[in-house]
């Protein structure tokens, strides 16, 4: 049998989803297919495919099985997501990427650009409600219960007017002359922020792996579902083997 490869159209109307109350994952822009795993490998050989096809399928599996991470480390996918504050500072641990240096010291930074509240009025940004407020986990102190606590919907209020009062001081501040970069120190972390992020398939498994794992918080684990069916649709055969290793062994 023959496959196609993924010369796929990529379009906010196909590769936009929506996460949380007024996030999203997008995916703007894709270098490579799975061919471009194989082709890479091949070259050892002097060998360039140009479609898919089973035997391809087999290399694709034992790359993934004997850890040749280097071939998947051709394809880059470039998303806009949209996401609270609490969680970028989740996603922005994951730092895989380019490697330069700067000022002489060797630093590692991957393909990051993010909305600046030091040029941008963030009197119109979105804030993040949760449907419903997870208890406290009684024995791991980091996570939550998928039990919603007693007096939610009097919390919820209480909550959604602290970010509302935060938002009128910053108003306050920005209209007084106050710079925005110090204005925005009154901001909560549930305040919604949008960047870019160019990520190569092997890290993005490996944020997905991580992140939607059942000890992630739920709101990380939101967008790494996202991520995973956006890259499913331009590398399934790559990500299939990428992602379970055990699928590959
Ligand atoms: C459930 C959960 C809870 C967490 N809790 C906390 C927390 O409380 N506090 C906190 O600070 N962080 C926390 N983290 C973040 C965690 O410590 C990692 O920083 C984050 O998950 C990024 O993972 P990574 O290093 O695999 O990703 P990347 O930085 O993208 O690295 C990818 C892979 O590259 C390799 N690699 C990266 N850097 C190097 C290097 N210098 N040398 C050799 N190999 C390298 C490793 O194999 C690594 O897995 C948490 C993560 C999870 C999933």
């Amino acid at each position: 049998m023959m496959m196609t490869t993924t010369a796929c159209l990529i379009s906010p109307e196909t590769h936009h989803l929506p996460v949380l109350d007024h996030g999203f994952v997008e995916l703007v822009d894709v270098l490579g297919s799975d061919l471009t795993v194989v082709n890479s490998a091949r070259v050892s050989f002097g060998k360039r495919k140009t479609e898919l096809d089973e035997q391809d399928e087999k290399l694709i599996r034992y790359l993934a099985k004997h850890q040749h991470w280097s071939p998947f480390r051709h394809v880059q996918l470039q998303f806009h997501c949209k996401v609270p504050e609490f969680v970028a500072r989740q996603w922005y641990k994951h730092v895989v990427g380019i490697a330069y240096s700067e000022g002489g010291a060797m630093c590692v930074d991957h393909a990051w650009n993010e909305i600046s509240l030091r040029y941008v009025d963030a009197s119109e940004f979105h804030f993040y409600t949760p449907e419903g407020f997870r208890s406290q986990s009684p024995s791991n102190k980091q996570a939550s219960t998928d039990a919603i606590v007693e007096n939610d919907f009097s919390l919820q209020a209480a909550y959604k007017q602290h970010a509302a009062d935060t938002f009128t001081l910053y108003q306050q501040l920005v209209n007084n002359g106050v710079a925005k970069e110090q204005a925005r120190g009154v901001l909560p972390l549930s305040i919604y922020t949008e960047f870019y992020w160019t990520v190569s398939l092997q890290a993005l498994a490996n944020f997905i792996k991580l992140r939607t794992h059942e000890g992630a918080q739920y709101e990380i684990r939101c967008y790494a579902d996202a991520l995973e069916k956006l890259t499913q649709t331009v590398v399934p055969v790559s990500y299939k083997y990428l992602i379970n290793t055990e699928a590959g062994a």
